[in-house]
């Protein structure tokens, strides 16, 4: 008997399949923009905005538009910037499903509208069903200082109507620094590794969640 009540995943790199190169690629290729302006987009501190609902997604277009002197439309960008999230992993799936036939399971993503927009086209249950902590909703990003708390304590009794101490909440993130903010709070964590699900697995057999 596992002591986990509910379990919060990581959307891109986790459940959706990603390869940000690609998006770089597509700027570099389609619309000429020079590889050392492209290669740095994820690291963007405007985009970290867009990402915590601070700079509007138009604006954060302009910007780009008028540092790289190209002309590109706000849908052009939206399409460039959506396809990094190329496909769902359906191993991955089936282990959520699995899950949540039996407790409470919830997302947990640091996002941005065009990304959030290819999760829902990809997998529609994100539109309602599927219950997501947003960062361009909250303001901040999952690790960001006292997020970790409130998202345990106070965002999981609303949506996933349960209350959970911190150490009852399984995390499930690619990235190690989302893992440690969650840790660092006392919650069980697993790191997760893009494509390759079976591992999860294994490790839910090994706490008692999985049979
Ligand atoms: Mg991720």
């Amino acid at each position: 008997m596992s002591k986990i009540k509910v379990v919060l995943f990581d959307i891109g790199n986790v459940l959706m399949l990603a390869a940000h190169q690609r998006t770089i690629e597509d700027y570099i290729l389609r619309h000429g923009i020079p590889r050392d302006l492209a290669e740095g987009y994820f690291q963007r501190p405007d985009y970290a905005e867009t990402g915590k609902g601070r700079l509007e997604w138009h604006d954060y277009c302009e910007r780009l538009r008028m540092e790289w002197r190209v002309s590109i439309s706000d849908d052009e960008i939206n399409s460039i910037d959506a396809s990094h999230i190329y496909a769902v992993d359906l191993g991955a799936l089936s282990l959520v499903e699995v899950l949540m036939a039996k407790m409470p399971v919830g997302f947990v993503t640091n996002t941005c509208i065009p990304e959030w927009e290819r999760y829902v086209q990809l997998e529609p249950r994100f539109a309602s069903q599927f219950k997501t902590w947003r960062s361009d909703i909250h303001g901040h990003y999952k690790a960001d200082p006292g997020v970790p708390e409130d998202i345990i304590d106070r965002w999981i009794p609303r949506h996933l109507k349960v209350k959970a101490g911190r150490d009852e909440v399984l995390f499930v993130d690619d990235s190690q620094g989302n893992c440690k903010a969650f840790s660092d709070i006392g919650a069980e964590v697993f790191t997760y590794t893009e494509r390759q699900p079976w591992l999860l697995a294994a490790y839910l057999k090994q706490i008692g969640l999985l049979p």
